[in-house]
């Protein structure tokens, strides 16, 4: 049976952590779909479009590897997929607390959909998205948390907000 993973989040935007995650997904999965949070409360810096084509660009060579968007519930969308597993990263401890609430949720709402949850190179473990971000806005040098392709869009949207 293939075994189908879902791995949700805001990916605003990728970055090297994700990357981490997702292979090691994919190693285990038969096919892992990268879903894009469209309803994010974190008011992302990049539309959805910006989002997947930046997942496309830096992961998209990965076999079985799919990039969509998710609008409405995961347990929803995990049905209407066929999916058996969502991935999420557990960073820290600091993860843990809203990642158990979740998980455990999402089991209320539908249990047979497990929770997976994958432990990134610890390089990687005090890296998110917002802190690229930041650090963008003031210069800094993002080379080894995102790969090149997103530098790139973060200094482009970077210069279009000076310029509005
Ligand atoms: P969300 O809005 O769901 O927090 P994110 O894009 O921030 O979306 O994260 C999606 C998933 O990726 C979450 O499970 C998060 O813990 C995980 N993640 C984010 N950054 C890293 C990282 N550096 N290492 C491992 N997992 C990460």
């Amino acid at each position: 049976m293939n075994k189908i993973a879902i791995y949700p989040g805001t990916f605003d935007p990728i970055t090297y952590g994700h990357v981490d995650i997702i292979q090691r997904a994919a190693a285990i999965f038969d096919r892992v779909i990268v879903a894009v949070a469209t309803n994010s409360q974190k008011r992302p810096l990049f539309t959805v479009a910006e989002r997947m084509d930046m997942i496309r660009h830096v992961v998209g060579d990965i076999p079985h590897l799919e990039i969509d968007q998710i609008e409405g519930l995961l347990v929803d969308y995990a049905v209407e997929r066929g999916a058996h597993a969502v991935i999420r990263g557990l960073r820290a401890v600091s993860d843990f607390e809203f990642e158990l609430q979740m998980a455990l949720v999402n089991r209320k709402l539908n249990e047979k959909l497990i929770t997976v949850f994958l432990m990134p190179h610890e390089k990687y473990s005090y890296l998110n998205s917002s802190i690229v971000k930041e650090l963008a806005q003031f210069g800094g040098n993002i080379e080894c948390f995102v790969p090149k392709y997103v530098q790139e869009k973060i200094k482009e949207k970077m210069r279009n907000h000076e310029r509005h």
